[in-house]
């Protein structure tokens, strides 16, 4: 007979370790699946310095490691390299979650908090050269081009903070946007292009990235007058945006034509015990402090779910 849980929290992330800290303060039974490292994509933030309530910034490592910490203390069992490879509702209600490991557990409430992964640039030179000078997290790889030039591709928040941590190492930053400006939040845009190293390349998009065994240089095309030029750069950092981890369950959920998770105000997705929570979600900002509240509402829903639908607690 498989294992038997309240919930499983499919994502170990903030918004799955949030809804853990209360599912498990709330006595509930909680199985978090998390197929990498707790924290999910915040571990690669260097600093976090817009979460409420910590005055001087915490290192997305830090961060992680405290959450993890504190879902375990009120009780989850924390599974770190087991992710779900199936979600499927049994008739009495229950859910079995198949498990990259083998195995399977029973659930009586799932939340699903898989996040999202970085879009990929479509271009000749991406693959081949990723993890050789292509990157997507300047935290991790940034330290490893020192007074060389590099290039930043996007134009948001993750372009332009991520670019800025890079003014620490690199010598100059080509920051290439498709658009004339960024859209990024104002303070980060001031921040960023006010260092001497950034220099912006307005309406242009990178054609190629070449080099032998190293990104030595990229190709960039101006989308105004339709001529392209090769500039030098040891790395390509690049950060266009996101695509949800939804594919588990596309079968399952109402997704958006970006492949999101639909979900009302209370996180219910329309399957009864199903809930969805945090960046794999429609959601009206990506931030880091409402994906978490998005986890504390999906624990609270799932909780009220199981008093009423009657289902007594494991
Ligand atoms: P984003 O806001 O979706 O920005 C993606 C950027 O990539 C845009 O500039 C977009 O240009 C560009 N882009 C998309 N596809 C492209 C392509 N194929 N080729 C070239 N450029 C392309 O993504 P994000 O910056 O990662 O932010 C995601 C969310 O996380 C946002 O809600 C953001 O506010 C949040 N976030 C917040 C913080 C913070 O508060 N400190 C930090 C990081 C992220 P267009 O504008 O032309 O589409």
């Amino acid at each position: 007979m498989a294992n038997q849980y309240d919930v499983v929290i499919i994502g170990g992330g903030p918004t799955g370790l949030a809804a853990a800290v209360y599912t498990g303060r709330s006595l509930l039974k909680t199985l978090v699946l998390e197929q990498s490292m707790p924290g999910g994509q915040i571990v690669l933030s260097a600093a976090i310095d817009n979460y409420p309530g910590f005055a001087d910034g915490i290192s997305g490592y830090d961060f992680a490691q405290s959450f993890l910490k504190h879902a375990q203390r009120f009780g989850a069992e924390v599974r770190i390299g087991t992710g779900a490879t199936s979600v499927v509702r049994n008739d009495d209600g229950t859910f079995t979650v198949g498990l990259s490991d083998g195995g399977e557990v029973i659930a009586r409430a799932v939340i699903l908090a898989m996040g999202r992964h970085p879009r990929k640039l479509d271009i000749p030179g991406y693959d081949r050269l990723f993890g050789s000078g292509v990157s997507v997290c300047a935290t991790c790889d940034g330290a490893f081009f020192r007074n060389v030039p590099v290039a930043v591709v996007g134009g948001g928040n993750s372009a332009v903070e991520e670019g800025f941590f890079l003014t620490r190492y690199a010598s100059e930053i080509r920051s290439i946007h498709r658009r004339d400006h960024f859209t990024a939040q104002k303070i980060l845009i001031e921040e960023y292009l006010g260092n001497p190293k950034v220099q912006p390349v307005w309406n242009s998009v990178v054609e190629e990235i070449y080099g032998e065994k190293e990104v030595e240089g990229i190709r960039v095309r101006n989308l105004q007058s339709g001529e392209s030029e090769d500039l030098e750069a040891k790395a390509v950092f690049v950060f266009i945006g996101w695509i949800p981890n939804s594919a588990l369950v596309k079968d399952l959920v109402r997704l958006d034509d970006q492949g999101r998770v639909l979900v009302n105000e209370l996180m219910e997705t329309g399957v009864p015990g199903l809930y969805g929570a945090g960046d794999l979600c429609v959601r009206p900002i990506y931030q880091l402090a409402n994906v978490v509240a998005d986890g504390v509402q999906a624990a609270v829903s799932v909780e009220k779910y199981l008093e009423s639908s009657g289902q007594s607690r494991h």
